[in-house]
């Protein structure tokens, strides 16, 4: 790539000569528990295939779906030291390279945004070692880099570019962009919303179902890369002969088929995130040749539908119809945990905010149902169930499956279960 000289970005944090150590609490810390949990899945040695623990839905600052449905508690007691920065002159130049590409996809982005009347927000790239704490919660280096849309920045340890070349066998400055721009897609999928919808509509689906959501996700971050090196190449004349062929190589080292093949000798699709490594070439080609963000509908529109915001609208009508005793379904982010009613028959009880900012109490039938016993502030809720309205919003109970078969049922779904 003809990079050096060009502009660099300012939105670049270097964490590097940071230090985090997190107390031991009970159940050990995130970092403890990290390489354990991996083993346990038969990942190792290919973690890196979480190249992007974004996609799986970490949102508002949760730690969130994917380090939950690994069964780790974030650890909040981490500790920041600091240590003075060591570098190669290696290592020195990749930082400017990074500060070019990410300057580089700022320009497209704001063009690309602009001609669409909207505005565009840059993100911000940090550079760690070894461990960093985001509002996703705390990763490691192994988990590969990632966005977190609760803070909207890129996380990369430049220790994983040796990995891509000596591992993954995809050298070459390109791929090394490639991998930034993915990220800098997921970005522009926060900012145009489609990350939220994903992150609501995982909650509502199947584990398989959920995964699907997440490759076209990907598959649409690995077309937003292409849609860069279109512009980056058009306007600035940033690719050299070979440059494309190196990010292809990439896309194609780190497809799902490719890395369970090399790391259990088999193939689950079910459990692909990310797409096959033809896929993933297939897209960011798309993106490639048509420079158009547009030409990036990876999306099959079936799981959009029908999904959160058709739902809100029944509540919405009943909220100001004043209405009682209608079945109403929807989603929310948990604002309060209330204690259990134990009045009668027993009642889990929380307060939802809608996406409307309306606020809405869930009465939770625990004699017919499972307990959400993991339930925490700002974790998302849908629901589904009777409402009787209130000047604060209302409640919904029935949440339940009815036992006799006489009433509509009802059910709560919460990190990719359901409760009913
Ligand atoms: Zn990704």
């Amino acid at each position: 790539m003809r990079w050096r000289g060009n502009r660099k970005s300012r939105n670049v944090e270097d964490r590097r000569s940071s230090r985090i150590s997190v107390a031991r609490s009970p159940g050990g810390g995130l970092l403890n528990l990290l390489p354990v949990v991996f083993k346990f899945l038969g990942l190792k040695g290919t973690v890196v295939l979480v190249l992007c623990v974004g996609a799986y839905g970490l949102f508002t600052g949760n730690l969130g779906n994917m380090l939950s449905v690994l069964g780790i508690q974030q650890d909040t007691t981490a500790r920041i030291s600091e240590e003075p920065l060591r570098e190669t002159a290696e290592e020195k130049e990749l930082v400017d390279f990074v500060s070019v590409v990410l300057a580089d996809t700022e320009e497209t982005w704001t063009t690309l945004f602009r001609q669409k009347g909207k505005t565009y927000q840059e993100p911000r790239l940090v550079l760690f070692r070894d461990a960093v704490q985001s509002a996703c919660g705390i990763a490691q280096s192994a988990i590969g880099p990632f966005y977190c849309p609760g803070d909207q920045q890129v996380y990369i340890d430049l220790g994983f570019y040796d990995q891509l070349k000596n591992r993954f066998k995809a050298p070459g400055d390109f791929a090394q962009a490639y991998v930034i721009a993915h990220e800098v897609g997921h970005h522009v999928q926060t900012l145009l919303g489609t990350s939220r919808k994903v992150h609501s509509a995982r909650n509502q689906l199947s584990e398989t179902e959920g995964n699907k959501l997440s490759v076209q996700q990907e598959l649409q971050a690995d077309c937003f890369a292409g849609v860069w090196a279109y512009h980056a190449n058009s306007t600035r004349q940033l690719l050299e002969v070979g440059d494309v062929e190196e990010g292809l190589n990439a896309a194609s080292a780190i497809g799902d088929d490719t890395l369970q093949k090399q790391s259990q000798g088999y193939v689950r699709p079910d459990s692909f995130t990310h797409g096959t490594s033809a896929q993933r070439v297939k897209w960011f080609k798309t993106g490639l040749a048509s420079g158009d963000m547009d030409s990036c509908d990876t999306f099959n529109p079936k799981y959009f539908t029908g999904l959160a915001d058709q739902d809100h609208k029944s509540i919405a009508h009943a909220y100001e119809g004043h209405k009682s005793d209608v079945q109403v379904e929807g989603e929310g982010i948990v604002t309060k945990v209330l204690s259990d009613d134990n009045d009668g028959s027993r009642h889990q009880r929380f307060i939802l905010e809608l996406h409307s900012g309306k606020t809405l109490l869930i009465a939770h039938n625990i004699d017919l149902a499972r307990r959400l016993s993991t339930l925490r502030e700002g974790d998302l809720v849908a629901f589904n169930g009777e409402y009787e309205w209130s000047p604060q919003g209302g409640v919904v109970h029935w949440t339940h499956r009815d036992p006799n078969g006489r009433h509509v049922d009802g059910w709560l779904r919460h990190n990719g279960q359901t409760y009913q």
